[in-house]
């Protein structure tokens, strides 16, 4: 039987380039074959760096099929499973068979205006914005049913993976990710006698669309920012958002447990 073929994806931090060289003569040495370039026959992608690396590997490879383990040399690690020190135990664990795969939902935005559609995909979350000195005032509904005028900067689509980043930020809960929903939450939000928003999130289950209309002309011009990425559009017409089909794989140490890994990350 043919070694399984791996790719390295890694950022261009010093730091990350020692340790994709000391990553690639292991890989060898353990008889895995090194490709230069990702291709879907490959088995499995290790991506050198932090979370922020992870995404940029998500949108690079266009959330691929193909598994993909994180070794952390970036701040906070949430996606990245093996530290440095743990490369020969995770190539062992690997070629035994003795890891996990842990699915993670992608956020999808179809955003509709008067010169064409537009898709965009996350992992994390997907923001919608307006100008950054007005507030901008969008009428939401879930579905076919209008639930509210939102005034206020904004609001943010989280998938469970990106509840721990901007969403949690924001005041949103942390999601386990065995959860299949996204968490609407509200991007400072006013509240007075003038202006009515929701000051809390929403959550969606997973067939429901969250559908957005600018509610003046003034309010057409948007900016769609996805996993730190930003898409200004004008002339909006509705931006509708959901689960997206695609879902992307990490792989974890047998032992992984969210709860324990939030708890060493932010405790
Ligand atoms: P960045 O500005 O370089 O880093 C943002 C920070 O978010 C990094 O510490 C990164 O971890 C961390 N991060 C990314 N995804 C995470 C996740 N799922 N859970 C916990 N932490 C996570 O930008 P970037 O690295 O390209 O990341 C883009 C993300 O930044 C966006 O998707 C958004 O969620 C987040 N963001 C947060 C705020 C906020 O909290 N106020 C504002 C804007 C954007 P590493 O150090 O491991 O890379």
């Amino acid at each position: 039987m043919e070694n399984k073929k791996v790719f390295i994806y890694a950022n261009d931090t010093e730091m990350s380039k020692k340790i994709e060289a000391t990553l690639r003569t292991k890989l060898v040495k353990s008889g895995l074959r090194v490709f230069e370039e990702y291709t879907e026959d490959t088995e499995l992608i290790f991506c050198v760096g932090g979370d922020g690396t992870l995404l940029h590997l998500m949108h690079d490879l266009d959330f691929p099929k193909t598994p993909v383990v994180g070794i952390n040399t970036g701040h906070l690690g949430f996606f990245q499973e093996v530290l440095p020190e743990k490369i020969d135990d995770f190539i062992f664990a690997f070629n035994q068979g003795n890891y996990t795969l842990q699915p993670y939902s992608t956020v999808k935005a179809v955003v509709e205006t008067e010169h064409g559609t537009f898709t965009h995909t996350a992992l994390n979350e997907i923001a919608v914005k307006g100008e950054p000195t007005y507030p901008v005032h969008l009428n939401i509904s879930i579905n076919e049913s209008f639930v509210e005028r939102f005034s206020g900067d904004g609001i943010c689509v989280a998938t469970p993976a990106g509840s721990t980043a901007y969403n949690y930020s924001l005041g949103g809960s942390l999601v386990d990710p065995r959860l299949n929903l996204l968490q609407v939450t509200p991007i400072a939000p006013m509240n007075s006698i003038a202006y009515r928003s929701f000051t809390s999130s929403i959550l969606l289950p997973s067939n429901d669309k969250l559908i957005v209309l600018p509610f003046d002309a003034t309010d057409k011009k948007l900016s769609i920012i996805f996993d730190g990425n930003i898409a200004e559009y004008s002339d909006v017409v509705s931006i509708t958002m959901g689960l997206s089909r695609r879902k992307v794989n990490l792989v974890r140490f047998e032992d992984f447990n969210f709860w324990e890994k939030v708890k060493c990350k932010f405790l």
